[in-house]
């Protein structure tokens, strides 16, 4: 399986799980990030490189040592990639595209894909009243770039509080969009091979607690229909893209009470929505993103989950104070049918440091075990 030397611009947790993935197939990933990053420190075979994964020269430096090219963040230097000589997937003119969720929003509205309303504010608070006084309160501004986590957006509760929201975004260049007043967000994991196949995983429902991901739900406890519709949409979504080429594609998008389906935003990319596949589907999003990247493989079924009663919920492990987040981890280890994924960095408070897959076979046995991992007690019976 080594005959391709995949590289990979960024080497957080997702550069980290791809590589896991590889290492398993012996196929040899090259890494661009800082020394040490969390997908280098797995891996003692790969010619990397040091640097800034948004560094021009770094990213042609790496491109010389590979024969493909992939990403596992979107904010880097997509005319690097785009002059780099080897093939990329996703295509950098998908990335491009994408690392400006404006410019996405827009050419979304023009595929005739379902998004919210939105429109390009200037940084000024009439320029803002003008969006709220048309489109109406609470409304988010959100940064055309560099976003992530919920950094780069903020709610504009009225007129009042526009001041406060553009000093939290600063400077940055914004636009704005229309409250979506959903019933909950779902997530739909896309991948697409080389000859254009398209398969999707399980449609997922996605929690978040202060603009993070908190927890994943797999299967989403929506109807049938409403699973379908998502994966439907999200298939709709990507191959609307420019040149999507190969790869998985995160697809996030909001449900509303008359079971409407908004699109909010494509990750070109393994997800955070799509943790729960490395225990709980027949091939994980990141081995599934490596074999379309190298052109292996990939069967009918394998996005599928490992058994058809499986049911997950992934629960993301954030820093807390003094390590709190330990004992959560030492209770996932305790704790039958719980994998416990860690992603090799320091704590801080806030930062994402790894995940828990819960795999059961139904719902209420999966609440259980994350009521324990986050409380310590047992959920009390009804
Ligand atoms: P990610 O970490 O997923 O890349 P991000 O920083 O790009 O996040 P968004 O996905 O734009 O941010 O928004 C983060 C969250 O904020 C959404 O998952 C949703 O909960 C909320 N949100 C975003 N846009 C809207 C909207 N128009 N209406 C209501 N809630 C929204
Ligand atoms: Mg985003
Ligand atoms: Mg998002």
């Amino acid at each position: 399986m080594d005959s391709k030397v995949l590289g990979i611009v960024g080497g957080g947790q997702l550069g980290r799980m791809t590589v896991e993935a590889a290492n398993r197939l012996n196929i040899k990933t090259n890494v661009l990030d800082a020394e040490n990053a969390p997908a280098k420190q797995i891996n003692s075979t790969g010619d990397h490189v040091t640097g800034p994964f948004n560094n021009a020269e770094k990213i042609l430096e790496l491109a010389k040592k590979c024969d493909v090219m992939t990403i596992e963040v979107e904010h880097v230097d997509a005319g690097a990639l785009a002059k780099c000589g080897k093939p990329v997937y996703p295509s950098p003119d998908t990335i491009k595209l994408i690392q400006d969720k404006y410019a996405q929003k827009k050419y979304l509205q023009s595929k005739d894909i379902p998004v919210a309303e939105f429109e390009g504010v200037d940084s000024t608070i009439e320029s803002c009243q003008k969006f709220g006084e048309t489109y109406g309160y609470p409304f988010m501004l959100k940064s055309k770039r560099d976003a992530y986590d919920g950094k780069g957006n903020s709610v504009v509760k009225s007129a009042d509080s526009i001041q406060l929201s553009l000093d939290e975004l600063k400077s940055k260049e914004l636009y704005a969009e229309k409250w979506a007043p959903f019933d909950c967000e779902l997530a739909v994991m896309v991948v697409k091979e080389l000859d254009g196949t398209v398969h999707t995983y399980p449609c997922v429902e996605t929690r978040h607690v202060n603009n993070v991901c908190h927890t994943v739900y797999a299967p989403a406890a929506v109807s049938l229909e409403i699973q379908d519709n998502a994966k439907e949409l999200a298939k709709r979504t990507v191959a609307s893209l420019p040149d999507s080429g190969a790869g998985v594609f995160g697809v996030e998008m909001f449900l509303l009470y008359d079971g409407e389906l908004l699109i909010n935003e494509i990750a070109p990319r393994p997800h955070n929505s799509g943790h729960y596949t490395q225990d709980g589907c027949v091939t994980s999003q990141f081995e599934a993103h490596v074999r379309a990247c190298v052109g292996l493989p990939l069967p009918e079924g394998a996005t599928n989950f490992s058994t058809p009663a499986t049911t997950a919920i992934m629960l993301n492990i954030l820093g807390q104070p003094n390590e709190g987040e330990m004992k959560i981890c030492e209770r996932a280890l305790a704790t039958p049918g719980c994998a416990l994924h860690l992603y090799g960095k320091e704590s801080r408070v806030g930062r994402k440091l790894g995940h828990i897959n819960i795999i059961g076979s139904n719902l209420a046995e999966c609440n259980k075990k994350l009521h324990f991992l986050e409380n310590g007690e047992n959920l009390e019976e009804p």
